[in-house]
Formats: C-alpha cells, structure tokens, sequence
C-alpha cells in the first residue's frame, strides 16, 4: 500500500523538503503554483496530503495519513482539547523553529502586575497552553481564544498581554510590543499513526530511520 504524508504549507512544507531530500524523496508538485491537495512524490509508494497546520494530528490520529508533521505548539494544544490520543511521536524535526512567548504593549508593567496578583486578560490561539502555563506560576487571566493576528488584540486594548509564536520578534516590535517571558521552545515534531505502523512496518520504519538521519547531518553535521 501506499504511504501517506500529511504536511502544512508555507514554513512547514518548505523547511521539511531538505529532510526529505536527504531521505532520498522529491515532492514532484509546487504547492505555491499548482492547487492539488495531494501531491505525488520521486517514490511511488509514498504521496503528500495538503492540510491546514491544525488539521495535520487530526488526519494522522483518524488515518487520513499514516504520518504528518506539525509544531510542538499544535500538536500539545490538539493533545489538550481532545485527550490522550494514540498519535506515536517518535522524532524532534527540529524545522520551523521559534519560541512561545508571553508580549504586552511597550510600557506595561508585566512583573508589576503578577507581583500584586492582578487579574489578566490574555489573548491567544493556544488557549490551553496559556492557561496551564499561568495557572503554574499562579497568575490568573481571562483567556480570549483568537485564531489569528493577536498582536491585534492589546493595541485595541480588548486584551493587556498575548500568548504567541515568536521568531526575530519584528512582528512584536512593529506592534510595539515586547516579549516579557518564553512560555517554551517549538520546532516541529513528526506523528505517526500507531496502527499505520504496524500495518506498513518495514517501510515506515525505514521512512522514519531516514529523517532521523536527515535530522542529525543537517544539524550535527562532521
Ligand atoms: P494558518 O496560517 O493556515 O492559519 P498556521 O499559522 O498554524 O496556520 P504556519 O504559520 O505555517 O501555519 O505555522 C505552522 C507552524 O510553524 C506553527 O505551528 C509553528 O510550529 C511554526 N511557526 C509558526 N510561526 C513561526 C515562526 N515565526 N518561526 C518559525 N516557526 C514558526
Ligand atoms: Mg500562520
């Protein structure tokens, strides 16, 4: 049988084409020009499904795909919204790195605020990471789920503080924003479907042996 991809485009699909490179594996279309959502690849018995970052534990987790790449961020907020899930996670791509950051406008006073135990109001897309996040230090905060843009939300004062992903910070800074303290460290993670595995053994393995591989030149290389 065939083994199925399940990849996100944009940074995801352009940085894991490397890994795949060193595997061996072309993806044989361009996603940014053609507008089919399966993709066939240099291996025959190998093809790639186009799905939004979100949907990327939800395809692998029911079967649409047997494996699929997707960031830390996503994948721990799928985990918490929907439970222990079988999805097998077996390796650290170390692709699309950045951090997880608590930012408010320039001139708040963050540490002032948790310091006298003022409630905050935080808005973010990964509601259940902020949330156990403060929840931990002992901050309290009214959470405002938002799916995309939340720099949007202290400048048009509906929230003091935003949870977010952050690379260069030049988005921040252009919102005049600041990161005030890292949540955590993302890059992406690979996930694979238990029975997927079982079923395609040999060449899920040997798949999976070959990205490890790629990880590991591309970043320890010698
Ligand atoms: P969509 O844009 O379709 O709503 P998305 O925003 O989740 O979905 P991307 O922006 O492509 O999709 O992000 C995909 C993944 O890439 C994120 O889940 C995260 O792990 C990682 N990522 C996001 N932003 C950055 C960044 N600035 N630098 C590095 N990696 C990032
Ligand atoms: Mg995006």
């Amino acid at each position: 049988g065939m083994i199925t991809l399940a990849l996100s485009k944009g940074r995801i699909f352009d940085e894991i084409l490397p890994l795949l490179a060193a595997a061996g594996i072309q993806v044989l279309d361009d996603p940014e020009k053609s507008r089919k959502l399966i993709l066939a690849t240099s291996r025959d018995d190998l093809r790639v499904v186009l799905v939004r970052a979100t949907d990327v534990p939800t395809y692998v987790q029911h079967g649409g795909a047997d494996l699929g790449i997707v960031g830390k961020d996503t994948l721990i907020e799928h985990c918490a919204e929907w439970g222990e899930t079988s999805l097998y996670q077996p390796l650290d791509l170390k692709i699309a790195q950045c951090r997880m950051s608590v930012a408010v406008p320039v001139g708040f006073d963050y540490a002032g605020k948790v310091r006298q135990g003022a409630r905050l109001r935080v808005a973010t897309k990964y509601v259940n990471i902020a949330r156990e996040f403060f929840a931990a230090k002992g901050v309290h905060v009214d959470l405002i789920k938002l799916y995309g843009s939340m720099e949007l939300a202290p400048l048009t004062g509906m929230a003091d503080a935003i949870v977010d992903l952050v690379s260069s910070g030049n988005t921040l800074k252009a919102n005049q924003l600041v990161e005030v303290e890292q949540v955590m460290p993302i890059s992406s993670r690979l996930v694979v479907n238990p029975a997927a595995l079982k079923l395609k053994q040999q060449r899920m393995r040997s798949l999976i042996g070959a990205l490890a591989a790629g990880v590991e030149q591309e970043f320890n290389p010698d």
